[in-house]
């Protein structure tokens, strides 16, 4: 039994897996602990009436998971081959043969595509208000997006920085109207609407400086002196790997076929690479949850 992540979803899939003796093997990813690693404070786990840092729940999970005989490692899976039983999974250049899997990945934060924007992440570029956003104090940053992360996101960064720039490329914005009032209503908060970034400066001083901006409505473009430069304009699914095989949707989402089953027997979906519409901590666990019990299903009716 493999499990592929380790957020919320696949270790509680370690959890049940490895209680049910099925000798669990998990693979820890690119982004270990997945999105509650890179978060806060988690008011809403039930259990925590005081709250939990989000590292440490996730954390917490593993360490409950190890207790009962999981086993994790380190290692990204480059390639898959689910047409045959046993399920191969390239991990590292190394091949490792499987009964069942079950797919918890994630999905990983969507990046502009501009020319310095890798270059320049964890050097004033970054995804994570919560996780960065102590670094600017008194100082001055963007976020991109027009979403409930993007308000969220620049409102977080108020109780730092002396001013936030949310740039959106439309007029209209998909966040939830108590979301955008209460950005709206935030005197720190600048709003610049149908206005695109074409690229973030300065890769020579190996840090954020200035962003270029351009008002797509008049075609004006300048450059804005800033100290970091925030994304907030959604996530990507991590199921590179398994296009072709596994049926997705147009996004890259797995696309469920009941319960936690794909559309291939012995592989099986939990958390957030699945799910577009809840994505929380307590719904990736209980899909970790129904991943594992199906997986000991379907071993028991193989006669495994
Ligand atoms: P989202 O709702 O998909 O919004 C993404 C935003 O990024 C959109 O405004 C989109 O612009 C913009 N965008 C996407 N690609 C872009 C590009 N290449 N250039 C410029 N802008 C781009 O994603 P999200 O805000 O991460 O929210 C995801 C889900 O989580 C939603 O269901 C949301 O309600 C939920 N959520 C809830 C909370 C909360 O309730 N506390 C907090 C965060 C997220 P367009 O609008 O023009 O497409």
């Amino acid at each position: 039994m493999i499990i592929i992540g380790s957020g919320c979803a696949g270790n509680t899939a370690a959890i049940y897996t490895a209680r049910a003796n099925l000798n669990p093997l998990a693979i820890i990813g690119h982004e270990p602990g997945g999105q509650l690693a890179i978060t806060t404070e988690v008011e809403n786990f039930p259990g925590f009436p005081e709250g939990i840092q989000g590292p440490d729940l996730v954390e917490n999970m593993k360490k409950q998971a190890e207790r009962f005989g999981a086993e994790y490692i380190y290692g990204s899976v480059l390639e898959a081959d689910l047409r045959n039983k046993p399920l191969r999974l390239n991990i590292d250049g190394e091949w490792h043969e499987t009964r069942t899997l079950i797919i918890a990945s994630g999905a990983s934060a969507r990046l502009l595509g501009l020319p310095n924007e890798q270059k320049l992440i964890g050097h004033g570029v970054s995804s994570c208000a919560t996780c960065d956003g102590a670094f600017y104090k008194d100082r001055k940053v963007i976020v991109v997006g027009g979403g409930d992360s993007a308000m969220e996101e620049a409102n977080f960064l108020t109780r730092f920085a002396s001013q936030v720039t949310l740039v959106h490329r439309r007029e209209h914005f998909r966040a939830s109207k108590i979301m955008l009032e209460r950005a709206r209503a935030n005197p720190k908060i600048r709003f610049l609407s149908s206005t695109v970034v074409d690229d973030v400066f300065d890769v020579a001083q190996n840090s954020v400086t200035s962003v270029k901006l351009r008002n797509v409505e008049s075609g004006e473009s300048w450059t804005e002196e800033v100290d970091g430069f925030f994304l907030a304009i959604g996530h990507i699914p991590n199921t590179k790997p398994f296009q072709g095989q596994i049926d997705l949707d147009h996004d890259g989402y797995i696309v469920s076929h009941g319960g936690a089953r794909t559309n291939i027997s012995g592989v099986f979906h939990a958390g957030d690479v699945q799910d577009r519409t809840y994505r929380q901590a307590i719904t990736a666990a209980g899909m970790g949850c129904m991943a594992a019990i199906e997986a000991e299903r379907y071993l028991e009716a193989e006669g495994h």
